[in-house]
C-alpha cells in the first residue's frame, strides 16, 4: 500500500486530509488506516523515545527552579510554555507566575515533555512554610530568644530554611575618619516562599530582634553618616 508515503506527505503539510480522502477510491478504508498508523506512531514515539529523568526543585531568585539530574536544555523556550533554562544554575524556571509553585512545576514538566520528550520525575516535595503567619519581633527575654533560636535551627535542619551568612550590615556608621558596620547573627532564607529572616541575638540589656523581608531582598541597613562642615567641628547626620 502507498499509505505510509501518503501519511508522510500529509504530516509534512503538503496535502490536506480532505483532499486526500476525496481522491481515494475507498475513503473509509483510508481513514481507518490513517488512524491505525498514527496510533502506532504515537505508541512507538512514547514507548521508544520518551525517557524519564529525575529532578529536584528548589527556591532561587524568588522563583521555583527545577534542576534535572543531567543534561542542558537551552532550547526549552521553544516549547512555548513560558519555561526557560538558567545556564548558571543548570536548572529550568517558569517566568510568568513565579510565586505559584504548583503552576511553575506543571509548566516545567509539560515543557520538557513537549520539547525534549523527557518525563521529569521531581524527587523532592516542596515544603510549605508558615512564614505568612509569623512576624517581626523584638527579643526582650532569654526565654523568647531560646524559643526563636530552636525554631530557626529546626527549620534549617528540616531543609525549609537555608542558614545564610549575612552579607549586608544592619547598621553603618561613618564620620569620615572611622567606619563601622554591624551584621546580624543569622539570616535564614525560606526555600518555600523565598522570604528572608534576619535574626539578631540579644546582648542584654541590648535587645535582639527578628525581622522579615518578604521579597527576599535585604533592605534593613540603617546608615548613619556624619560629616564635618567646613570650618566647624559640628557633626550633622544625613
Ligand atoms: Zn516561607
Amino acid at each position: 500500500m502507498r499509505y505510509p508515503k501518503i501519511i508522510d506527505k500529509l504530516n509534512g503539510g503538503i496535502i490536506t486530509i480532505i483532499q486526500l480522502v476525496l481522491t481515494l477510491h475507498n475513503p473509509i478504508v483510508f481513514v481507518k488506516e490513517y488512524v491505525r498508523i498514527n496510533v502506532i506512531i504515537f505508541l512507538i514515539f512514547y514507548g521508544g523515545f520518551m525517557k524519564t529523568l529525575e529532578a529536584t526543585c528548589y527556591f532561587h531568585q524568588n522563583r521555583i527552579y527545577v534542576k534535572p539530574a543531567e543534561g542542558t536544555y537551552e532550547m526549552i523556550y521553544r516549547a512555548a510554555c513560558g519555561v526557560y533554562w538558567d545556564e548558571e544554575e543548570k536548572a529550568l524556571y517558569f517566568l510568568d507566575d513565579p510565586t505559584n509553585y504548583q503552576l511553575s512545576l506543571k509548566h516545567i514538566v509539560l515543557a520538557m515533555k513537549n520539547e525534549y520528550y523527557i518525563d521529569l520525575i521531581i524527587t523532592n516535595t516542596f515544603m510549605q512554610c508558615d512564614c505568612n503567619e509569623r512576624y517581626a519581633t523584638e527579643i526582650n527575654s532569654i526565654t523568647l530568644f531560646e524559643e526563636l533560636k530552636v525554631f530557626f535551627e529546626r527549620k534549617a535542619a528540616n531543609g525549609v530554611f537555608i542558614d545564610e551568612r549575612p552579607t549586608k550590615p544592619y547598621y553603618i556608621w561613618d564620620d569620615g575618619s572611622g567606619h563601622i558596620e554591624y551584621f546580624a547573627d543569622k539570616w535564614y532564607r525560606c526555600k518555600s516562599c523565598g522570604c528572608l529572616w534576619e535574626f539578631n541575638y540579644p546582648d542584654f540589656p541590648k535587645l535582639g530582634w527578628v525581622k522579615k523581608y518578604e521579597d527576599g531582598n535585604y533592605t534593613g541597613t540603617d546608615i548613619c553618616i556624619y560629616q564635618r562642615k567646613d570650618g566647624t567641628s559640628t557633626l550633622s547626620e544625613i
